[in-house]
Order: C-alpha cells, then sequence, then structure tokens
C-alpha cells in the first residue's frame, strides 16, 4: 500500500509537467498459448485452448469497441476443425473483416529462437500462412516473439522477407535490457543479416521490463493482477466456472484504486519509450477462457480511465498489435540502427543463464531434426513423382496426406518449449510420438515410390544394365537398397548398412561393382557394418544390389574389403606417462591423425594439404550441477550453472582401430572407472579413404555414445587444440549465419554465459587454421581456454525447488544419447569455402532404404529396366532448401482470392498440385568467399529440366502469401540516413527463367510444369 501511494503521488507530479501530451494506451488482449511445455496439446485444448477462441469470438461479437490477437495457428486451426460452430466461423471473419480481431505471427506455434534450424523455422510459418491466407485471405504484418528465451539475428531476416511490417521481442539480458530502457532504446530498426542489410531490416519493439504479462499482483485484488477470469485449472474446467485467484471485480468501491494503478504503470512504462504510446499487454500464459468475465471489467475500467483522461493524462483504448504499430509508425521518427547481432545467450539474473536449455533432451533434439530431413527428402522425392505420374499408383491425396501430418509434427516441434527441451516428461513424449508417426508415414511414402518403376510402364529414359552377377548365383542370398541423394548437388559418399553376414559384394544398377568395405560393428557385437560408396546426382536415387556369399566366392569378393580390427591395451589416466612419444598415424589424403598409444587418445592433426600440424586432444569432462536450491544457484531445463570448472569424466580409455579402404574408424571407450567393465562414454571417428578423390576426405565424421549419466551431471566433449583463438569463438543462428563470440567476463557466472548454440556449425580459428564442427541437432558450445571448443553433449538434472517439481521440470533424464558431428580442419580460407555445403550434406545425408529382407529369387522376377532419374544439379553456392506441393487451395491472384472466398469459394476447393514450392538459399555472406560469394545467376527451366519442363514461374514472399512485385512493407526513418531500399521488382514473373541470387538471399517461387 505504502509503494502504491508513494508512486501515485510520483506520478502525478510528472504528468502535471508534462501535461501538454496525453499518453495513448493500447491495451491488447491476447492469451499466451504454449503448444506444449507442461500439459499436452490435447489436455491443453480440454482444459482452457478451445474455450480461448469460442469465448473471445462470443465476447467480441457482443461489444464493438471489444479486440484480441490470435498467436498460436495450432490451437486456432484444432478450434477452427474441430470445435467452432458455423456462427463461430461466420463471425470470425467478419471480426477479421472489422480489424478487431488480428493474426499475428501466423505460424503454427511462436518457434524458439536460440536451438531451432532456420529450414524448421520457415516450415512452420509456411503452413500456418497456408492455412490462414487459404481459409481468410489473411496475411499476418506483425510479430509477437514475447516468450523465446533471447533472440536470433535470424528471426528479423525471416519476418522481414514474410513480409512483416515490425517485430516485437521480449527476453534479452536483464543488465541489457535496462539499459536499453533508460536510454529509450528498446525500439530500433534491426539488419538481422550483413549481406541483405537494410534491404531486409525491420523495425523491432523490445518489450519493457514488465513484458507480455498484465502487473500481476496487486495489494487490494486478491494478490491477482487484471485477471478477472482468474488461473486455468487442470486437467478439467471447474463446473461451477470459479476459478482459482480470480481478480476481485471492478465495482464502485475498486474502480478508482484499479484505475489509478493502470494509470501508474501506463505511465511507468511511458518514460522507457520515446513516443507518448504505450503497448499495455493485457493477459499472461493461458488467459481468456473465459473472455466474458475479463471484458465486463476492463470495459468499466476503460470507460472511467477516459472519462478522466485529463486529470491521469493517460487515454486508453483495445488495441490489436497492428493499431500501436501503426500509431508509432505514423510519428515518423527516426530509430536506431542495429547490425546483425543477436540477443544470446539470454540471461534473467546473474545467476539464470538461460544456456542449459541448448543441451536439454538431446534425444528430442535430435529426432526433431532427422524428422526435418526426412520431411525434405520425401517432398522432393513425391514433387519428382507427381510431375512424372500425375495419375501414377501412388495415390496424391494419399501421399499428400502423409506428408502433411509430418509437416505439422515437425512444425510442432518448433515451439519455444518443444525442440528447446524444457517441457514435461509427458509433452516430450507427446512430440515424440508425433513425429515418429509422421516420419513413419513418409517413410510408406517413400517406399511406395522407390517401388514403381517395376510397374510402371516406361517408354524413354530406360537404361538397361548389363547385369552381370558376380558372385555364383546358387549360393547367394540377396538384398535391395535405394539410396536417395535429396540434395541439388551432385554426391560422392560412403553409406553404412548395418548387416548379419560376414561378407557381402555391391553392386549398382548397372551391375557395376561398387568399392566397399565390412566389418564388426562397433555398436553391436554380432553385426556388421557395411560400407559402400555411393554416387549420385542432385535428387537422384540409385538402387543397389547387395550379394551375401553364402560360400567361398574367391575374385569377387575382392573388392570388398574385409577390415580387421586393432585392439590396443587400456589405459589408466593415473598411469600416464611420457606423452606424445608413441603415435599412431592414420591417413587419408587429407590429414594424417597421430594417436597417442600412452593414453589412447588423439594427438595432433596434420592438414597434408597445407602441410601445417595442429595439436587436438578430445575428451569427455563433466560439470557437477548443484540440486539443492538451498545450497546455491541450480541447474535445471532451462538453465546452466556451472558452480566450478569441468573435471575429466574418465579414468581409463580403450581404443581399436580398423584401418580400411573405404573408411578408417578409431574406436574409443570412455570407462568412469579403472575397473568399470561397460564404458560410459565412447567415440568413433571415421576417416573416409579416398577411392581417387572420390570421397570428401575433409570430412571426419564421429560418433558419440553418451549416458546414462549419474543424476547431476552435465556432460561436454571437449577439443583442446594449440590454435591461439583467444577463447573467440563462431557459432550460427539457426543454420543461417555465424555470430562472432569473443569471450566476455562476469562478476558471476561466467562459464555459463559464455555458452552459445550450435544449431548447425561451430567453430574456433588463428591466423592460420580454422577447426569447425558440424552438427545434425542443436547443442550448447564454448570456448573457455585458449583453443578449446567443448560441446555440451547430455545432461541429467534433478533439483528440490518447488516450481521445478510442481511441473515435473527437473530433466532427470537416463537416456542415451548418440549424437554425431564432422570435424573440418584447414585454413580459414580452405574450411570457410566448404562448411556450409558440408552442414547441408550432414543435415540432409543420403535416404537409405533397404527395399526387402536379405533372400534368394528376387532378382530373377524383376524386369531388367530401370527408368533413369535426371539429376538437378545447382551451383555449388546455391542450395535447394524447398521442393514441395504445398496443396493449398488458394489463387497466387490475392484479387481472385478474396473474390473466391466472398463467393464461398473456400468450400470444398480443389487442392493444387500443379502448384510447386521452391526455394532457393545463397549460403555464403558477402566477402566471406572471394568465388562463392558471388551473386550467381541461374535458368529455373534449365536448372529444373530434370524434374519437367516448367512452364511458369511467379517469385512470391518468403511463406508464398505475397506475389513479390505486391510486398510493400512500411519503411522506418533511421539515424544512419536513407539507405538502399528493397530489390525493386518489375513483376513477380522472372524474365526469360533467369534469376540472380544474391548473397544470403532465400528466394521463393511457384513454380509450374507442362
Ligand atoms: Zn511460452
Amino acid at each position: 500500500m505504502f509503494l502504491f501511494s508513494f508512486f501515485a503521488l510520483l506520478f502525478m507530479t510528472a504528468s502535471e509537467n508534462d501535461a501538454a501530451e496525453t499518453i495513448q494506451a493500447f491495451v491488447i488482449p491476447h492469451s499466451h498459448m504454449d503448444v506444449g511445455w507442461v500439459y499436452t496439446v490435447q489436455e491443453s485444448m480440454h482444459a482452457y485452448a478451445s474455450n480461448v477462441y469460442s469465448s473471445v469470438v462470443e465476447e467480441l461479437s457482443r461489444v464493438k469497441s471489444r479486440k484480441f490477437i490470435a498467436v498460436e495457428q495450432e490451437f486456432f486451426r484444432l478450434w477452427w476443425v474441430n470445435v467452432a460452430s458455423d456462427w463461430h466461423k461466420k463471425q470470425v471473419k467478419q471480426l477479421l473483416q472489422e480489424g478487431r480481431l488480428e493474426f499475428i505471427i501466423g505460424g503454427q506455434v511462436m518457434h524458439d529462437e536460440a536451438v531451432t534450424d532456420v529450414d524448421d523455422a520457415i516450415l512452420q510459418l509456411t503452413e500456418g500462412h497456408g492455412f490462414l491466407y487459404e481459409t481468410f485471405g489473411v496475411r499476418p504484418r506483425f510479430s509477437w516473439h514475447v516468450d523465446p528465451f533471447g533472440a536470433s539475428a535470424t528471426t528479423p531476416v525471416l519476418f522481414a522477407l514474410a513480409g512483416f511490417n515490425a517485430h516485437l521481442i521480449s527476453r534479452i539480458d536483464y543488465d541489457l535490457k535496462d539499459v536499453m530502457q533508460k536510454n529509450k532504446k528498446l525500439q530500433f530498426v534491426w539488419r538481422g543479416s550483413a549481406s541483405l542489410s537494410e534491404k531486409q531490416e525491420i523495425f523491432t519493439h523490445t518489450m519493457d521490463q514488465f513484458s507480455y504479462c498484465t502487473p500481476s499482483s496487486l495489494p487490494f485484488s486478491n494478490r491477482s493482477g487484471f485477471y478477472w477470469n482468474g488461473v486455468a485449472l487442470f486437467p478439467d474446467p471447474p463446473k461451477d466456472g470459479i476459478y482459482p485467484n480470480m481478480s476481485l471485480p471492478v465495482t464502485k468501491e475498486t474502480v478508482e484504486l484499479y484505475a489509478q494503478t493502470m494509470v501508474d504503470n501506463i505511465k511507468q512504462r511511458a518514460q522507457w519509450f520515446k513516443t507518448s504510446h504505450v503497448l499495455w499487454p493485457w493477459g499472461c500464459d493461458k488467459q481468456f477462457y473465459n473472455a466474458s468475465v475479463q471484458f465486463m471489467n476492463m470495459d468499466v475500467l476503460v470507460n472511467y480511465i477516459n472519462t478522466h483522461s485529463d486529470k491521469y493524462g493517460v487515454a486508453v483504448q483495445y488495441a490489436t498489435l497492428g493499431d500501436y504499430f501503426q500509431a508509432v509508425h505514423q510519428t515518423n521518427l527516426s530509430w536506431d540502427v542495429r547490425g546483425s547481432k543477436d540477443f544470446l545467450p539470454y540471461s534473467t539474473e546473474p545467476f539464470q543463464a538461460w544456456t542449459g536449455f541448448y543441451g536439454s533432451r538431446n534425444v528430442l533434439k535430435g529426432i526433431a531434426r532427422r524428422a526435418s530431413s526426412l520431411l525434405h527428402a520425401a517432398e522432393s522425392l513425391f514433387t519428382r513423382y507427381s510431375i512424372s505420374y500425375p495419375d501414377g499408383p501412388v495415390q496424391r491425396e494419399w501421399a499428400l496426406e502423409k506428408l502433411k501430418a509430418l509437416r505439422w509434427a515437425v512444425s510442432e516441434v518448433q515451439h519455444h518449449d518443444g525442440i528447446t527441451g524444457t517441457e514435461s516428461p509427458k509433452v516430450a513424449d507427446m512430440y515424440t510420438q508425433h513425429l515418429m508417426q509422421g516420419m513413419m508415414g513418409a517413410e510408406e511414402l517413400l517406399a511406395a515410390v522407390f517401388l514403381l518403376p517395376h510397374s510402371l510402364e516406361l517408354s524413354d529414359n530406360i537404361h538397361s544394365p548389363q547385369t552381370r552377377p558376380t558372385v555364383e548365383k546358387k549360393d547367394v542370398i540377396e538384398q535391395h537398397v535405394i539410396v536417395y541423394n535429396p540434395l541439388a548437388w551432385n554426391i560422392s559418399t560412403f553409406i553404412n548398412v548395418s548387416v548379419s553376414y560376414t561378407m557381402a559384394v555391391v553392386l549398382d544398377d548397372d551391375g557395376k561393382q561398387v568399392p566397399a568395405q565390412i566389418q564388426q560393428s562397433a555398436t553391436n557385437s554380432s553385426g556388421y557394418d557395411l560400407f559402400f560408396v555411393v554416387e549420385l546426382g542432385g535428387l537422384q536415387y540409385r538402387k543397389y544390389l547387395v550379394q551375401f556369399p553364402q560360400s567361398h566366392c574367391g575374385s569377387a569378393c575382392r573388392i570388398t574389403h574385409a577390415a580387421r580390427i586393432v585392439k590396443f591395451k587400456r589405459k589408466n589416466v593415473s598411469q600416464w606417462k611420457s606423452r606424445g612419444r608413441k603415435l599412431l598415424p592414420v591417413l587419408n589424403e587429407c590429414y594424417k591423425l597421430m594417436f597417442d598409444q600412452e593414453t589412447n587418445l588423439l594427438h595432433s592433426i596434420t592438414d597434408r594439404l597445407e602441410k601445417r600440424s595442429i595439436q587436438v586432444q578430445q575428451d569427455f569432462w563433466e560439470y557437477e550441477a548443484n540440486g539443492d536450491v538451498n545450497a546455491g544457484p541450480i541447474s535445471d531445463n532451462y538453465i546452466f550453472t556451472a558452480n566450478s570448472s569441468a573435471v575429466l569424466a574418465y579414468k581409463s580409455v580403450a581404443m581399436e582401430i580398423v584401418p580400411g579402404k573405404v573408411v578408417s574408424e578409431i574406436r574409443q571407450y570412455f570407462y568412469r572407472n579403472e575397473d568399470d567393465k561397460n564404458h560410459t562414454y565412447s567415440v568413433v571417428t571415421r576417416v573416409p579413404v579416398g577411392f581417387h578423390g572420390k570421397l570428401a576426405c575433409h570430412r571426419l565424421e564421429q560418433s558419440y555414445k553418451v549416458g546414462p549419466l549419474e543424476v547431476n551431471r552435465e556432460t561436454v566433449f571437449r577439443t583442446s587444440t594449440s590454435l591461439q583463438n583467444n577463447r573467440t569463438l563462431f557459432t550460427d543462428n539457426n543454420g543461417y549465419q555465424m555470430m562472432r563470440r569473443a569471450y566476455k567476463n562476469f562478476v558471476n557466472n561466467t562459464v555459463a554465459r559464455n555458452y552459445y548454440p550450435m544449431v548447425r556449425a561451430a567453430y574456433i580459428e588463428d591466423v592460420s587454421s580454422r577447426v569447425a564442427f558440424l552438427t545434425e541437432r542443436a547443442h550448447g558450445v564454448a570456448s573457455l581456454s585458449q583453443g578449446q571448443l567443448e560441446v555440451m553433449l547430455h545432461r541429467r538434472l534433478w533439483n528440490n525447488q518447488q516450481w521445478n517439481l510442481g511441473y515435473n521440470l527437473t530433466l532427470n533424464d537416463s537416456s542415451v544419447v548418440r549424437p554425431v558431428l564432422w570435424m573440418i580442419l584447414g585454413s580459414p580460407a580452405a574450411v570457410s569455402s566448404i562448411y556450409q555445403q558440408e552442414a547441408q550434406e550432414l543435415q540432409h545425408r543420403p535416404v537409405v532404404m533397404p527395399i526387402d529382407k536379405p533372400g534368394k529369387l528376387w532378382i530373377q522376377k524383376e524386369k531388367s529396366v530401370r527408368p533413369f532419374v535426371q539429376p538437378v544439379v545447382l551451383p555449388q553456392n546455391l542450395h535447394m532448401q524447398s521442393l514441395s506441393i504445398p496443396g493449398w487451395n488458394y489463387s497466387p491472384n490475392h484479387t481472385q482470392q478474396l473474390q473466391n472466398l466472398g463467393s464461398g469459394g473456400d468450400r470444398g476447393s480443389k487442392i493444387d498440385f500443379d502448384r510447386i514450392l521452391l526455394r532457393i538459399t545463397h549460403l555464403y555472406e558477402e566477402g566471406e568467399d572471394p568465388v562463392l560469394s558471388k551473386p550467381t545467376t541461374i535458368n529455373l527451366k534449365e536448372v529444373m529440366l530434370g524434374v519437367g519442363e516448367v512452364t511458369k514461374v511467379l517469385e512470391r514472399s518468403l511463406t508464398g502469401t505475397w506475389e513479390i512485385s505486391d510486398l510493400q512493407r512500411w519503411s522506418w526513418r533511421t539515424n544512419t540516413g536513407v539507405g538502399k531500399t528493397e530489390r525493386e521488382y518489375v513483376s513477380g514473373m522472372p524474365k526469360d527463367f533467369n534469376v540472380t541470387i544474391f548473397p544470403k538471399e532465400i528466394r521463393t517461387f511457384f513454380i509450374y510444369f507442362k
């Protein structure tokens, strides 16, 4: 009460002083609805989410002044399809037309910004936007990223490309927000990409210290704030409609107290902004499930303040986010410019660094990315199929349903409590289940397409393979494996198939033997790993025949190398003596790796091309986390708190080397104790051994096995090198761009605050060398000592904090994780020219699908023809990010689309299978590479010839909803003067099918085939 009166007095004085300008408060009703987190989507729909939309639509229809913003499309769509009545649907369309209901962001979820891949962020946005445009002809213009844990510089670029006029963030470092707030710097124009710069800049609003929730603890109101409907209840809404913590109603007795509190808060916030407009979010998590009681009370309050507007110096109105940004835009002020710097990592307090989630639930992070790459492969394969055989036996509607299910699941897990690993175990299970189901569907689709050539009538493009069985027929067992290259580049690599025979011969679809190698598996003691070399054109698949001879097969088997395992004596750390004296080399064309027999660890790597040697040691370390809140700061799902330095996680190491002709393998096993029988950690390093330069020899693949961990351990894989990097690290923002991370000293919590997310890549370098790591799932990464780079691979944590226990968010994750990293060494220039493509090759490894079980006879039945799948190849610096049939039924012409909707054309419209979405991205920054950074012109007709004959190309906005020449975004004045504007597009149709793609551009097209 004392505080309250004191502030009231303070602000009365302030408002008298500058009474000239009335503060305009924009009360934005919203409900933050996590697509996951503590409760599953189904539980959330049942407990509150479905009521939010029903009751909000009813209440808005009742009173003209009321407004609402709708954010997460997954919930809205579930409501729209399963719950909304015809009356609700009619009202929604009316409210949209009146601008009282506004879709914000429009993605399926509010995606995480630290650990999501750019492809998946685009996917979830495209999914939501496609639905909104198809259903309502609506294209969202504003973002509302109120809850992601830190802000990436890639997000503003994506939102600019999607046609947004303004962006909004909230969670940034507490100390930085303080400073920005004091200096009225919370709003700025963000140029998120260094290469695209002002071409894709966007006005950005940072929420003030109150963030997205209404002030929530008022002394006179039940310890609650402006939440008259109280707090949502799980699993069921209460039968009597009485929820806990409902705020006191606004009555004659309370209205002045409420008004004064609100006005004070508005005035406090007004001081932090340059204009007299205050964004006043009204809502919080899971609000407005009883919109009636919410609006009934707020209506009175709003009226009361406005009738006393002169006295208060404040006017309030219900608003959408668009209303607020429009008002700010109209002031025509000049804004500071922020370059391509992100807001990661994120701390809420000195000991609360939100860097733990980069490594939380590593298994889920891995499945999410695998699902994404499978989706990418299935999309392009189905697109090719559908163009070639529009009436083929794989039913297109069936196929599209399979793809849609996986698109939905991959979109869903991008939620900021999804892929982050910050959800409860049952919600993690929900994401996993949806992803696995979606992946099974996509695999069914792949299998259906792969099996087709046998039944299709093929006229041209036929190859007649000269199948020369090289092994005696009677004694052979055979298996067929299809390998698909989902990248639009030619590749040559090795693949690994698990088999249960000691010898195998591999033939390609021309009947030619391919180089292969077989050896006892590192992971399965009774099984064998068969490696063989595959060469595939872009978007091409080939069938390989694997023959397992059941008796001696003589010369035919010689092309397959039977590799032997060489075992080395297990070494205890306590007995290490003179290191670096007994070294074992493993060579390929690019490198000489030296392993130390004294330690069984890597000792050094020589770059044979540059004739330069780097000391490299790699091993496992652990942070011992505190689980007792009474003993100090803890580590949990979100937060990493290193109480001391990491400790060595093993006492002894065993090593095996498998010298090969396709791949040489080094297997290292790390034991927690000297006499442990089973190892806790292992690394298998695969060194590609050149077959006449066919294999990319610079790619060192490392597969790890980590866990199960002991409780309260956070495990890192540490690479210590002789590089002079001064603890400066480079990590990526969503796989789209790299950020330089200079080591920072803090008074507290320095280790945790120097951790960064690694989505696809991280590297350290000095003047002569760079050591890069590429990854197929997100991790946390840091450089804490000279020449060092550590990757946090796994965490298992339990603590006694009430909040964590109440929500079951303690991350007691006892799983075994098996991530993969690729390591590349070389001069900075050499690594720079390849690591972007390599990161794509890791993410989109060939799809390997055995299409039968090992058996006899299959080949005799088969027709000896195969369709020749034409390759589709882009230049090395351009990546085909997407080739898909979205299946939307909207018209690409906006006027036409609105007309169709107006005449009820949204019902029963046919799916458009002819519209292909093509997205191409330039992988390089301006100036990054002398050749590859250049703008690159391609002819889409020529490039796509392998798929079919292109007849029409339309350039579109990122998510497809705008014709690019129609897209006008608001321009904002900046303090750096007027810069370049967006590229001028004469029309959405590229001339002569030629397109020039500039560094870091992401270009989206609709293409149509003959
Ligand atoms: Zn949230």
